[in-house]
């Protein structure tokens, strides 16, 4: 196909690559003003990972204190303290409730739009674009990217363009499917900047010999969560958790993905604040005020599943008509340490096809965490799940992409204006 020049470095045009959130949201925030801004989506529509956020409901942000998003983040959150604070999760939410989307937030903390659709945040997203004349170009995936010194030349199949700003927000690799298939990393490396080793994050785990497949689908609140390698405790976290067909997931798992590697342990306690003493006493003295009671409804006094329960005792190999007066010591402290502290060997974490999001990314030392922009190519900002930075669940990845896209856009106007030059920080 011909390449033909359709944007000329005059003019102040820049060019932001991949419209995902992160894109788009710089792209609208950037606009204004006359400058001509271009974005380049290689899939025949925008937002496709936006789309599917949230099980389609998309959880946008979170409403917790911006200060304490920071912890959200691994060790990567203070990078974002400045684009967290400069563009906030109220913020978010004004912006939406401006151009007439409501929001909504859950008890424990995450917000979604009030119509709880996806599909209405990226219509948004897209309706702002074209008002603010941005150009967003579709089914035009980018080639190369190149720095001539005083500006870029963005390649597609079907065109040569000429910008004064370029924009990488192409996404992590997880979820290939969505678009998001590290090209970003390889245009990052051509021009000058490191890539840390990525690997799949908020991922379920795959657990060997997973003695309750046929308890898949059940979730259990806020339990504690531990994750030993070579005997040693190395974390802990607390959260919901999920068993699924082959294992464990929901957010407490999710959290910790990050850390796991096969042949880890993770200890669940299904009763979170017990310790096996104090259990090993409640149990003895209700089984001695109690001794015709089965087993199955004395654990179902803690409030545990009743599906659950009955897979406990048949993994401890005891008898659903078990009363407690006939319960063994042995099999009793088998429940007990189940319960306190069930010990799940993991298989593997589920690779890029299947986790949520990607942790490492382009290396955050040469990128100033104030306006996103590289310290090495003036002009040329990252922005989105491209940098290493990967979230917890609870909306924290979307509000990163949203706050570093408005910390870019707002050196971009700078630039742009003329006030920009010789203050990359
Ligand atoms: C199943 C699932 C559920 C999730 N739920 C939530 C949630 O509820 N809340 C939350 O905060 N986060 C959630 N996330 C994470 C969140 O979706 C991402 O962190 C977020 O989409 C990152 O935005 P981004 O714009 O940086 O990248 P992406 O959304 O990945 O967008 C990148 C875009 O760049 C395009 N692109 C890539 N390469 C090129 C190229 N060479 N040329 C042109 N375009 C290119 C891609 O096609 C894509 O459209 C979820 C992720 C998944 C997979």
């Amino acid at each position: 196909m011909e390449r033909t020049p359709t944007a000329r470095a005059e003019g102040c045009p820049v060019v932001i690559i991949g419209g995902g959130p992160a894109g788009l949201f710089c792209a609208l925030q950037a606009a204004g003003a006359g400058r001509r801004v271009v974005v380049l989506e290689k899939n025949a529509s925008c937002g496709r990972k936006l789309l599917i956020t949230g099980t389609g409901q998309c959880n946008l942000t979170n409403t917790g204190d911006i200060s304490e998003f920071l912890v959200h983040y691994g060790d990567h959150g203070p990078f974002l303290r400045h684009a967290l604070r400069g563009f906030t999760n109220r913020d978010l939410r004004a912006f939406l409730s401006e151009q007439g989307l409501a929001t909504t937030a859950e008890p424990g903390g995450k917000v979604f739009p009030a119509s709880r659709k996806a599909q209405d945040v990226l219509s948004l997203l897209l309706s702002a674009c074209s008002k603010r004349g941005v150009a967003v170009r579709c089914s035009e995936p980018v080639q190369s990217v190149a720095s001539t010194g005083e500006g870029f030349v963005v390649t597609t199949e079907r065109a040569v363009y000429h910008a004064a700003c370029c924009v990488v927000a192409t996404g992590g690799v997880s979820y290939p499917a969505t678009g998001s298939t590290g090209d970003g990393y390889a245009f990052a490396r051509v021009l000058g900047h490191a890539v840390t080793d990525v690997a799949p994050a908020l991922a379920a785990v795959t657990v060997a010999d997973f003695p309750y497949a046929d308890c898949a689908g059940i979730s259990f609140e806020n339990l504690q969560v531990s994750l030993y390698r070579g005997g040693k405790k190395i974390r802990q976290q607390s959260g919901d958790l999920l068993f699924t067909h082959h294992g464990l997931s929901g957010p407490a798992v999710l959290h910790l993905s990050r850390f796991t590697r096969a042949g880890d342990v993770l200890a669940v306690s299904f009763l979170p604040g017990r310790d096996p003493q104090q259990l090993d006493r409640e149990l003895t003295g209700t089984i001695a005020a109690h001794g015709q009671r089965l087993v199955r409804a004395l654990l179902l006094d803690y409030t545990l599943p009743e599906r659950f329960v009955r897979r406990l005792l048949d993994v401890a190999g005891i008898p659903a008509d078990q009363t407690g007066a006939h319960l063994s010591r042995e099999k009793r402290s088998a429940i007990i340490a189940n319960l306190t502290g069930h010990a799940f060997t993991v298989k593997e974490v589920a690779g890029f096809d299947r986790a949520m999001v990607t942790a490492g990314g382009v290396a955050l030392e040469a990128i100033n965490p104030k306006t996103m922009e590289s310290r090495q190519v003036p002009g040329l900002f990252f922005v989105g799940e491209v940098l290493d930075i990967d979230g917890d669940t609870g909306g924290y990845n979307l509000q990163a992409a949203f706050s570093t896209a408005a910390a870019a856009a707002r050196r971009i106007r700078a630039i742009c204006s003329g006030q920009g030059h010789g203050t990359l920080g």
